[in-house]
This record gives structure tokens, C-alpha cells and sequence, in this order.
């Protein structure tokens, strides 16, 4: 189906809220809430955004524990989740984001931390170590490359090559499955099938555990604790999102693809990054009716 257009259909999306008593939402990060840039550690979120989303988040502070629990569902359930899902390692987001009350995740959904949640996949947590050794091996073999960046996040590794020549992409896709593919057969014989996949993104290779988990499985786990009975909203850019967008869409939520070009799972989307926050505005508008 066709997605359509967040804005103009958004009485249907009001609707949606009001009879579900409110709005638990998830947020990816990188061309979501924040602008792509060349360097990813110069990403950030532009003052308006980031004002759209403190109030918010004031919004989902100010109600107390038990109901944001699921347990009541009383009034006031205007927002009862505001969490950033995103694939950068934990302490990044954590940086990224620093608005007290929001819940971060870092490593598409295998860790989180925020209020009243503190989770780290344990199979994923258990194979860090070849990970470690896989992104040395990797950042010596990306010296041959200018403009490549190896990203270590514990869970997962990040091979930028935003800044990269054209021509040296065949080297640098060789040399990332050959790594990958490498500590893979180590694990192998240790009696394990192969343990990581590689994930292409915007500009970038990712080189995860094979776990069933994604941020899907991880906004699944925030709603369930979080918000229970009300409308699951997720907002992301990337093929990385996906997951998220099918479990949204499975739970009756609503799931919004920012510049979206081609196949997703996303009924709706925005057409660009900067009308995020024009969305958190309108929604945050919309929670002051509860
Ligand atoms: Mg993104």
C-alpha cells in the first residue's frame, strides 16, 4: 500500500489517540530527530527540535509512575513512553539526547536505559568480546581506506564511509565480510552457528549479533511496560527501522517513515527531516487535551 502523508490525514491520526487514551511513542535518532551529517559525531538536534521534545518529555515526567506503568488508565494518559531507539551505542545517545525523562536505546533496542528500565540483551552482552576483537582487526584494515570509521558500540560495530572514495568500496566491502565472516567461523567451531550479519544503512555497514532482536522487539518491551492500552507512534528514516515500523503497525500503532523512497512497512510518512519537529509540536499540542 502506498504510504500516505502523516499531515494530511491527521484527524484520522487524532482520532487514533483520543480513543486509545493517549500516545506512547519511539523515535530513532540519526534522520529522524536529527539531521544526516557528513561526520556522525557532529550530529545533533536543532533547537527547535529539541525544545519540542523537553516539553514532551515534561509531558510523560510529570505523570506519575504507577499509571506510566500501565497500571492506571485513568486520565492525564496523554503520553505515557517518550523513548529514542536509535543504533548508536548507549552512552551516545545518552549524549545525544540528555533530556531527563526520555528513554534511551542504544544498538537498535539490545541495551536501554531511562526510568524505571534498565535492560541489556544478555546474548548480545555475551559477544562482545569477538566484537571487540573484530573492530581492531577492522580499524587496521580501514587505514587503507580515507574517509572509512570504525565505530566500536559493544553490542555492534559501525563502518562509516560517508567520506570515503568511490572507488575504494569494493576494498572496503571485502574487507568488512571478511572480518565479519572471520569471527563468525571462529565462533563456528566453538560450536555456534555464525554469530553476526552484516546490515547495510545509510552510508554506513553494521555488523551485528544474529539475534532475533531489533528495535521493534525493544519498543515492543517498552510498550508493554510503559504503554499499555495506548497508541504505539514510531518515527524513523532507514531500512534499519523497519522491524519497528512491522511491530508498530502489528500493535495497532501507527508508523511514520521520514523521506521515505521505496518499499516500508510505514503506512504514513513525512517528507522531510525537518518537519519532525512540526510533528512533535502538533503532537505535543494534542497531549494537552488529556
Ligand atoms: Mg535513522
Amino acid at each position: 500500500m502506498k504510504p500516505k502523508s502523516i499531515f494530511s490525514n491527521w484527524n484520522t491520526f487524532e482520532q487514533r489517540v483520543l480513543s486509545r487514551g493517549g500516545l506512547a511513542i519511539g523515535l530513532d535518532f540519526d534522520g529522524t530527530l536529527a539531521a544526516i551529517v557528513k561526520d556522525p559525531g557532529k550530529a545533533a538536534m536543532s533547537a527547535r527540535t529539541r525544545k519540542a521534545l523537553e516539553s514532551l518529555a515534561e509531558v510523560c515526567v510529570r505523570r506519575p509512575l504507577a499509571a506510566r506503568r500501565g497500571r492506571s488508565a485513568g486520565s492525564g494518559g496523554g503520553l505515557t513512553l517518550l523513548a529514542v531507539i536509535s543504533g548508536r551505542s548507549l552512552p551516545d545517545v545518552r549524549r545525544l539526547v540528555k533530556i531527563p525523562g526520555i528513554v534511551c536505546s542504544g544498538n537498535h533496542g539490545l541495551e536501554i536505559d531511562g526510568p524505571g528500565i534498565k535492560f541489556r540483551h544478555r546474548k548480545g552482552l555475551a559477544l562482545s568480546k569477538p566484537l571487540g576483537r573484530m573492530a581492531r582487526r577492522l580499524s587496521r584494515a580501514m587505514r587503507n581506506y580515507p574517509g572509512c570509521g570504525v565505530n566500536n558500540k559493544r553490542f555492534s560495530i559501525s563502518v562509516h564511509y560517508r567520506n570515503a572514495r568511490p572507488s575504494d568500496m569494493p576494498g572496503i566491502r571485502r574487507a568488512v565480510r571478511l572480518q565479519a565472516l572471520a569471527a563468525s567461523r571462529v565462533r563456528g567451531q566453538a560450536g555456534t552457528e555464525a554469530p553476526f550479519r552484516i546490515l547495510e544503512g545509510k552510508k554506513v555497514y553494521e555488523i551485528r549479533p544474529r539475534l532475533r532482536w531489533d528495535k521493534g522487539d525493544a519498543f515492543e518491551t517498552l510498550l508493554r511496560r510503559f504503554g499499555r492500552g495506548r497508541l504505539p507512534v514510531f518515527i524513523g528514516d532507514d531500512t534499519v527501522d523497519e522491524g519497528a515500523f512491522r511491530k508498530t503497525v502489528q500493535m495497532g500503532g501507527v508508523a511514520i517513515r521520514v523521506q521515505a523512497s521505496g518499499e516500508s512497512r510505514a503506512p504514513y510518512y513525512l517528507s522531510r527531516q525537518s518537519s519532525v519537529c512540526v510533528l512533535l509540536e502538533r503532537i505535543l499540542a494534542l497531549t494537552r487535551r488529556f
